[in-house]
């Protein structure tokens, strides 16, 4: 038996935790008892103060305890729901829940209850809808403070906490802060370790808030100091000559089937400025969906090209890749060699695109990820060009521009995701911003609609109008398999419309649980026109361009950030044709409706971000910025821009000192840290200045 335990022990090793275990919590993301303690709850259950049902008053916000005394089945507009009534010392009070069966399966006459919610008063008595709740279990004494974690199937959010509460009690104190004691301290955020305890186990919800506050700060804090530094480093490195050729670029625009918007115009004098001014060009590309993003990154390249340097385009997925690889066919045609590199290539074609590389014969190399492994050696790299770069880790950013060459190559990085202005400084303190702010003429924005779960089938009805015509459709769904939420599931939706209202036409599923070969497989032949509809989840987020399809359904629209939903949306209107998007949505929130019918109103990408900026907070948006890891992360422990800005001001500070040679141990731990966490990278990049 093993006597201690370590942070990078598997969590096979903590007691309670089988094979069986061990393997749900691997789903999850969770190998180590470090990914364990990292794996936060996204919300907590408050039953510390129970007010007796007498003195609920309709539009209360209580907990409440009772013992159930009638369940049944009612009929209702919002379809089954489900009536269960709790009773404390006479007082009868129901809990109401509309089409969530597996309540009904856990409730049973006499068993004792806490339910949390707001109070309404109907015809029927008091009532609260959809409360948080759960069953006193006499033989399990639960604290009144309740963290709830994402779980998976066969394993509950107790379970999880109870391994949670093992690893604490066995590793809390081996965890190393990060963070200078003295900062956090100063700004009023808990100590690092206590952060760990208190996000766990919080002795109140107030304590869990400042647990997650501390969270946020030390993440965001390290992000900033990981761009700042980087920043740093490319300004101080060598770049390729100042371009001075742009005939063949210049040519490349005349040539195009259609004029430039005056915003691609802007993006490319931004930089063309910069490829001629001798600093390496480290710049941001935003633009909606379709706002034509693609020829400013061509025009990039092919400067490049004729500057006598080689380009890069890196794309998140190979159907995006190849997509580009088409573009290119079409719009720069045969004078410049290209070449293509994904995981999928043959290893004979595979060899011959590397020494093609290596020997400069190809001047513009399109692909994936497997650009950035070791073993492709670049002739001359002097451009990267990044699409959807916020598929892409900071880490993998950097790996492009680490090379064997003496010079970093300029980098430009596109994203679709519209950012606030507000954030635009913190979230890319390290890029210079062009942003594309308006669409290519004639075209026409989708027609939103946002509908109630009872009127799906006048969705899926225009769905079938539009297969008729001959196109195609996304149908894109919350989660992938049915869990213990009502969420619409991917695998159940395709089953069922197939039986159903879409009985007959070709549909696909996607999702990220399939082999990559299935997912690659299935997207080509949705391009291909082989699939009529696809189900997915939000996996076809990635720029895919299938302009034939002209209809969208987002099921249980309410779940998705109104950013993802409008991302989601630019899927479709690609085209020539009218196109349609339907965010359907049973809930019963005012607030989560009114929040969708905001889509309905616009399709400014821009504004829908400060729109979502106000109603979910900065967390998300570091989603776009960092590969999904920190989106998650941060979202749940609901980053503040006053945080935000506090991370960011000691990032500044920090950096400042030690780059003026003032920095004290402390500062030069964490940066080290921070370097460390970004790992080699970082080393090579100073190297290759
Ligand atoms: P995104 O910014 O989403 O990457 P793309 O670059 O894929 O958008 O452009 C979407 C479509 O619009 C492409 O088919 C492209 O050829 C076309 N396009 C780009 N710029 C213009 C323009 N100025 N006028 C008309 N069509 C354009
Ligand atoms: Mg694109």
């Amino acid at each position: 038996m093993r006597s201690s335990i370590s942070l990078d022990d598997s969590v096979r090793y903590l007691k309670g935790v089988g094979p069986k275990k061990a393997g749900l919590l691997a789903g999850l993301g969770i190998i180590t008892v470090r990914d364990l303690l990292n794996h936060f709850p996204f919300r907590v259950d408050d039953f510390s103060k129970v007010t007796s049902i007498a003195l609920a008053r309709p539009g209360d916000e209580v907990t409440v305890q009772g013992t159930v005394v009638a369940l049944s089945f009612v009929p209702s507009q919002r379809g089954r729901a489900l009536r269960v009534g709790i009773s404390d010392g006479g007082h009868v009070l129901h809990l109401v829940w509309y089409n969530t069966p597996y309540v009904y399966q856990n409730l049973r006459k006499g068993q004792m209850v806490l339910a949390s919610g707001r109070v309404e008063w109907r015809r029927n008595g008091l009532e609260m809808a959809h409360p948080i709740w759960r069953v006193e279990d006499e033989a399990v004494e639960k604290g009144p403070i309740v963290p709830i974690y994402h779980v998976t199937r066969g394993l509950t959010s107790s379970a999880l906490h109870k391994i949670i509460g093992e690893a604490l009690g066995q590793c809390l104190m081996l965890l190393e802060p990060d963070v200078p004691r003295d900062m956090l301290r100063r700004l009023g955020y808990l100590g690092e370790l206590e952060a760990y305890r208190a996000i766990h186990a919080p002795q109140s919800a107030l304590e869990w808030n400042k647990a997650r506050k501390t969270h946020a700060f030390r993440e965001v804090l390290y992000l900033q100091i990981g761009l700042m530094s980087m920043r740093e480093e490319v300004q101080r490195s060598k770049g390729p000559e100042k371009f001075a050729r742009f005939r063949m670029s210049d040519e490349f625009v005349r040539g195009l089937p259609f004029r430039l918007t005056g915003a691609q115009k802007r993006a490319i004098e931004d930089l063309r400025r910069d490829l001629t001014s001798g600093r390496v060009m480290n710049r941001l590309l935003q633009g909606d969906v379709g706002s034509g993003k693609t020829v400013v990154a061509l025009y990039a390249l092919l400067t490049a090209v004729e500057n006598g340097y080689q380009g890069a385009f890196l794309a998140p997925t190979e159907v995006l890749a190849e997509q580009h690889r088409r573009t290119i066919e079409q719009l720069v045609g045969t004078g410049v060699a290209c070449g293509f590199l994904s995981g999928s290539l043959g290893a004979k074609e595979k060899r011959r695109t590397l020494e093609g590389l290596a020997r400069g014969d190809i001047q513009i190399l399109v692909g994936t990820h497997a650009m950035l492994e070791p073993g492709v050696t670049w002739g001359n790299l002097g451009l990267v060009v990044t699409d959807e770069q916020h598929r892409f880790g900071v880490k993998q950013r950097l790996a492009l521009t680490v090379s064997s060459q003496s010079f970093v190559p300029h980098v430009l990085v596109m994203s679709a995701t519209p950012i606030p202005r507000s954030l635009a400084l913190t979230l890319y303190g390290d890029l210079d911003i062009s942003i594309i702010d308006a669409m290519p003429e004639g075209r026409m924005a989708p027609k939103t609609s946002v509908l109630a779960g009872s009127k799906r089938h006048l969705a899926y009805k225009k769905v079938m109008d539009q297969l008729t015509f001959g196109h195609q459709a996304y149908v894109v769904c919350p989660v992938i398999r049915e869990g213990k939420t009502s969420r619409k599931a991917a695998e159940i939706v395709k089953d069922e419309l197939q039986a159903g209202y879409l009985e007959g036409a070709r549909i696909g599923l996607l999702h990220g649980s399939l082999p990559k070969r299935q997912v690659d497989e299935t997207m080509k032949q949705f391009v291909a026109g082989t699939i009529d509809v696809l189900v997915s989840t939000t996996v076809v987020e990635v720029g895919v361009d299938v302009e034939n399809a002209t209809c969208m359904v987002v099921e249980d629209a309410d779940s998705f950030g109104l950013a993802s939903l409008h991302q989601l949306r630019g899927r479709v209107g690609r085209g020539q044709a009218q196109s349609y998007c339907f965010l359907i949505s049973s809930s019963q929130s005012p607030q989560s409706l009114k929040r969708l019918l905001a889509l309905e109103r616009t399709s400014d990408g821009f504004q829908v971000a400060e729109l979502d900026l106000e109603q979910r907070g900065p967390g998300q948006f570091f989603g776009s910025r960092q590969s999904g890891e920190s989106e998650t992360r941060l979202s749940n422990l609901s980053l503040s821009l006053e945080t935000l800005q506090e991370a960011r001001e000691q990032a500044r500070l920090t950096v400042c000192r030690v780059s003026e040679g003032l920095g004290t141990p402390a500062d030069l731990g964490l940066l080290n840290r921070v370097k460390n966490k970004y790992g080699d990278s970082f080393a090579a990049y100073s190297m290759s200045r």
